[in-house]
């Protein structure tokens, strides 16, 4: 009888069915999955009963330093404690942007020293003439390229004038990557900020009031039109608008390589919370009306969106509370590793919305397909170990105090959730265990994007 490094029961959420069975894991990876339950010997033995093993979430859409107060070390031990096992770092660092070699490989030696779980790394580009660090960006490992078309800041966030994004485009088409975009119309946002603050219209849904639905779906539009034209791989990041999703749809069936995510806030908050929490649940693009966020569900259900993500900000109150009185002064963004997995989980498969295996799609399978990470998103033979269990029937209430996060500030505070994460696996070892994070800061491996030079390639 062949003997495992670690035997996990329960039911396994499979690409195809969801088994009572077992995984045999070996060096980190999955070796076999049988249907029987009392075959397979291990020098660990991980029995979760009734509760389901579903692929470790893959958070596409995670920002650990835009507040140096957080960094890899909180982020991810947040993320492990909320079933993620992989996340995608963006590009977006304070006080310096990831838009050269230099800064990435000084950002993979940090992420080597500090991680709980596996992470790939986002490059972007610098306002203008920043392109030729593509090439190298790609090499060097990124997993993919984000840009946005509204300056959130000039020199870390900007706003990429057209000629730039076709120049990218065009670039970044050669390494195979994919083109992600902050989509929203720069010009038109300012433009209304400016009015509303002038006549003193600063009222927590004037965030949405002056980020209205055709500032995300024009800038969209754009975007596929330059992917159109240019081949390049795209995809759009937090989508708030049913609309988004339909002109992705026409542009999908003329062939464009686009795929989208939407972001939990999204599908299960509405402006009416934005109007209660304000600075709390202020985030770009802002939380739409419950009508609209009725359509994103429905292009959910439809599997037109591809993926969801967290878009994980960690600002503290020295960030939101200064929006109190006027919401144009709070930072945008809320927390979200440690609660999107469970969130999501209560408010699909607990209520019979999605099945199991629908669920691991959205979470795991899509973001590993989509952002071409090898040997992860699946619970499957020959595929890394990376586990979330959640047992479903376990009944808890979010606790924002006790987020491992920098930031714990949520509008999701008090809100009682069914199904709990109870243990998260990362390459066949536990890292946390339904109370604790139980590795050391790195742990957690550097994940290189598939257009990586070779001697990046397993660099561990
Ligand atoms: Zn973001």
């Amino acid at each position: 009888m062949k003997t495992f490094d670690v035997v996990v029961r329960g039911k396994l959420v499979l690409e195809e069915e969801v088994i009572n069975g077992e995984i045999g894991v070996k060096d980190g990876k999955v070796e076999i999955i049988s249907k029987n339950t009392t075959h397979l010997q291990g020098g660990k033995m991980l029995d979760f009963g009734n509760a389901y093993v579903f692929p470790g979430t893959i958070d596409v859409h995670v920002h650990c330093f835009s507040n140096p107060n957080e960094g890899f070390i909180s982020t991810s031990t947040s993320a492990a404690a909320g079933g993620i096992t992989t996340f995608l770092d963006m590009p977006y660092d304070l006080p310096n942007p990831v838009n050269n070699v230099e800064q990435f490989e000084k950002k993979v030696k940090k992420l080597e020293e500090e991680a709980i779980v596996d992470i790939c790394l986002w490059g972007t580009i610098s306002k203008k003439g920043g392109t030729d660090q593509i090439i190298p960006l790609a090499e060097a490992g990124a997993v993919a390229f984000k840009m946005s078309t509204f300056e959130t800041d000039a020199y870390r966030f900007p706003r990429i004038p057209d000629p730039e994004i076709m120049k990218a485009m065009d670039l970044i088409k050669e390494t195979g990557l994919r083109a992600a975009f902050h989509s929203e119309n720069d010009e038109i946002i300012v433009d209304l900020i400016e009015e509303y603050q002038r006549e003193n219209k600063v009222y927590p849904s004037a965030h949405m009031e002056t980020r209205p639905p055709v500032t995300e779906t024009s800038a969209v539009l754009k975007l596929l039109e330059f992917a159109y034209w240019t081949g390049v791989k795209l995809h759009i990041v937090h989508v708030s608008h049913p609309r988004t999703i339909e002109l992705i749809q026409l542009f999908k069936k003329q062939g464009v390589q686009v795929t989208s995510e939407t972001c939990y806030p999204y599908l299960l908050l509405d402006v009416h919370d934005l109007e209660k929490f304000g600075p709390r649940a202020k985030n770009n693009p802002p939380l739409r009306k419950p009508d609209e966020v009725k359509g994103l569900w429905d292009q959910l259900k439809a599997q037109n969106i591809e993926l969801i993500s967290s878009d994980h900000a960690p600002w503290g109150p020295e960030h939101k509370d200064r929006g109190k009185d006027n919401i144009f002064l709070s930072a945008s963004g809320l927390p979200g590793v440690e609660i999107m997995t469970p969130l999501m989980f209560d408010s699909t498969v607990a209520k019979g919305i999605l099945t199991p295996i629908e669920f691991a799609k959205l979470m795991s399978t899509h973001p590993a397909e989509v952002f071409q990470i090898p040997r992860k998103g699946k619970v499957a033979v020959g595929y890394d170990a990376d586990f979330a269990v959640i047992d479903p029937e376990a009944i808890w209430v979010i606790d924002e105090t006790k987020f491992r996060s920098y930031s714990k500030m949520s509008p999701f505070h008090g809100k009682e959730i069914k199904g709990k994460i109870i243990q998260t696996i990362v390459r066949g070892k536990t890292v946390f265990d339904g109370n604790a994070v139980s590795v050391k800061p790195g742990f957690g491996q550097f994940v290189p994007g598939s257009a990586a030079k070779e001697n990046v390639v397993g660099r561990k």
